[in-house]
């Protein structure tokens, strides 16, 4: 995946050697087999002897135990069988015995036979090659195909020229101005910027720069992005390798990596290396079992022993990004290592217009294209997000044959991003009656119910995974939330499975995804953040801890009487909303039913269709935030 290329280029040489394997094989045999030119007289020892004492034997040559020779007429020979003659000028025999035989020269004497000795063959090692060859191909033909399985299996033998190119590094054009938003971040970042640039102005006065830089926000907040920015911003060399990376089955390749990295960085000093998804390498020590966690602790060690190992006068600074900073090795984040954190979060509206700025800016936009608009709902995307979404707009403006992006392009980019690519799924009329029920009960409770997030959109086309949807948007920016506005989120979770209790003959499986996030968030709010019948205590059992293996050591830390009480806390949340959401829909049946046959007949409906059917929502304010949007 990293190199289409590569593997192609890799297999193309192993064909080679393939065929020159088979070439030699064949010209061996062939060498091997061929039939003599000159026929030679296999003769034994014995008729040798006759043949000499008839004075039939003009030469001999005596190599070893090998004696050929000359016939003084000719030598034939009658097959009884086949009644075929064959005649010999030469012979071959051998000695019977390998210390020779002490009467044979006076009797080729005594026959006037000239006699010529030669060394034995002691080219021992062509010898060997002709024996041994067939054995070594052989051999290296198994150990070739072995290796190769092994290598579809894991990619071990790959693991060093494929990765070689990660110490490559380059020089990013991109600037702070090519990242929006974040300017508190920019700011901590200027410092390492101005390091980089003046390192003398640093030395000078003895100051302790920071070595590393951690850039914590969740996926697609432009950790990455912000990183090359810096190296932009400074104009130095970047080193990018993910941690995820380091982790090999070999013990010790990791750990030699992180080596090579910064011994070239240092190299080229002053520079910035950047480790992206530090917590594939950074957890916590100690704790888990096998080969893979020997592999991440060494590897991890060699990183703390590198970043120890600069001394103050190399510029080399290293940035690293997590979202997990609370399962990084407490080693890590001493003084000298990743002692500064920068965190990185989700775009408020002001950040998102921003970002969709930064990405329209080549882009020829309609003029009912209002980005503050955009930003508006838009709540909750990430600059990845957007990112993608502007492009996916430029894609379907192209597709309709636009030469603008218009307003209708970003609205269907956008229904593409949150409810996924509508997938071709043929529902029978059943089926179809059972989803728009799931849908409807979801939307009619947010609908019902102050204070939750307004529904966006609902469809029962077959979006991803899910057979139909409704998509919620946050009015505004969360950033706590009430425990109320909470109660909402379990109770419109809810609502797709009490609808088809209550419209339906029976209840499906389609709300599987619902109980699962439901009771998840009840979950957290008893043992998290105190909203249960337990009180303001929060439980160390978070189930998404997500190494295992310190799970294990540490263990639960409270009773199994806790643990009952949990549960029951749990239930009880679930039930209650439960009992709510039904009732709630159960008196707005018409609502529901009328929401319904809409459904079928438009298979998707917006906000503002909604509004007409179901009439005005509850609270006027919420309906002056949903015209607003
Ligand atoms: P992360 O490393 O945090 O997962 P990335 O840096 O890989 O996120 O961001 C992915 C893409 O999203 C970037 O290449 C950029 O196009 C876009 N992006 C994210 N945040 C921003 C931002 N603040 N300003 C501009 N573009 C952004
Ligand atoms: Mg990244
Ligand atoms: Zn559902």
């Amino acid at each position: 995946m990293m190199q289409p290329n590569k593997p192609t280029s890799k297999k193309q040489s192993m064909d080679w050697l393939w065929w020159i394997a088979t070439l030699v094989l064949l010209a061996w045999t062939i060498w091997q087999f061929w039939p003599q030119s000159q026929p030679q007289a296999n003769l034994s020892y014995s008729t040798f002897l006759s043949q000499v004492q008839a004075g039939n034997v003009t030469r001999v040559q005596i190599a070893g135990a090998d004696i050929t020779g000359a016939f003084a007429k000719s030598y034939t020979v009658t097959d009884a069988a086949s009644k075929t003659t064959q005649t010999y000028t030469t012979f071959r025999t051998m000695f019977p015995d390998v210390v020779g035989d002490a009467t044979l020269l006076p009797l080729l004497e005594s026959h006037n036979v000239a006699i010529d000795v030669t060394p034995a063959p002691t080219n021992v090692l062509l010898d060997l090659l002709i024996n041994g060859l067939p054995v070594l191909l052989l051999a290296g033909i198994i150990l070739w195909s072995v290796s190769q399985s092994m290598r579809q299996q894991s990619g071990v033998f790959s693991f060093g020229r494929n990765r070689a190119r990660v110490y490559l590094y380059d020089r990013p054009l991109v600037t702070f101005d090519d990242v929006a938003d974040g300017e508190e971040a920019k700011n901590d970042l200027r410092e390492v910027v101005d390091f980089l640039r003046h390192p003398d102005k640093y030395h000078q006065i003895g100051a302790r720069i920071p070595r590393g830089v951690l850039l914590v926000g969740p996926p697609g907040t432009g950790k990455t992005l912000m990183a090359r920015a810096v190296a932009g911003e400074a104009n130095v060399p970047f080193f990018s390798i993910s941690a995820s990376e380091f982790v090999e089955m070999f013990v010790g390749v990791g750990a030699s990596r992180v080596r090579d990295l910064f011994q070239k960085s240092k190299e080229v000093a002053p520079a910035i290396v950047f480790i992206d998804e530090l917590d594939a390498v950074g957890r916590r020590r100690g704790a888990g079992v096998g080969n893979v966690n020997d592999e991440r602790e060494q590897t991890l060690n060699q990183l703390l022993v590198e970043m120890d190992g600069f001394d103050e006068r190399h510029e080399v600074i290293v940035l690293a990004a997590t979202n997990r900073p609370d399962v990084l090795d407490p080693a890590l984040l001493r003084p000298g290592r990743f002692d500064r954190q920068v965190t990185i979060g989700l775009p408020d509206r002001k950040g998102r217009e921003g970002i969709l700025k930064i990405h329209t800016r080549s882009l020829p936009l309609a003029a009912n294209v209002d980005l503050a608009l955009l930003a508006r709902t838009t709540t909750g995307l990430s600059g990845a997000d957007l990112a993608n979404l502007t492009n996916e707009a430029a894609l379907t403006a192209a597709r309709n044959n636009h030469r603008e992006i218009s307003l209708a392009d970003f609205e269907e980019a956008l229904d593409k991003l949150l409810l996924g690519g509508a997938r071709p799924l043929l529902l029978d009329a059943h089926d179809r009656r059972v989803v728009a029920y799931h849908e409807a009960g979801h939307a009619l409770v947010a609908w019902l119910t102050p204070g939750s997030d307004p529904v966006h959109k609902i469809t029962i086309i077959p979006h991803g995974r899910a057979l139909g949807v409704t998509a919620q948007m946050p009015n505004d920016d969360h950033y706590n939330y009430s425990r109320e506005y909470l109660l909402t989120r379990l109770a419109v979770m809810l609502g797709g499975r009490a609808a088809e209790e209550i419209a339906l003959d029976d209840i499906t499986t389609g709300a599987e995804n619902d109980l699962v996030e439901a009771t998840r968030l009840a979950r957290r709010m008893t043992t998290r953040w105190g909203m249960g019948a337990l009180g303001p205590l929060a439980f160390q059992a978070d189930e998404q801890q997500p190494f295992l293996g310190y799970e294990l050591a540490q263990g639960k830390e409270y009773s199994e009487t806790t643990a009952a009480r949990i549960d029951e806390n749990v239930e009880q949340l679930i039930g209650e909303r439960y009992a709510a959401v039904k009732d709630l829909l159960q008196s707005a049946r018409d609502k529901l039913d009328r929401l319904v046959q809409a459904l079928l007949h438009e298979e998707t409906l917006d906000q503002d269709r909604l509004a007409q059917i179901l009439g005005p929502r509850p609270l006027a304010e919420q309906m002056e935030i949903l015209q607003q949007a």
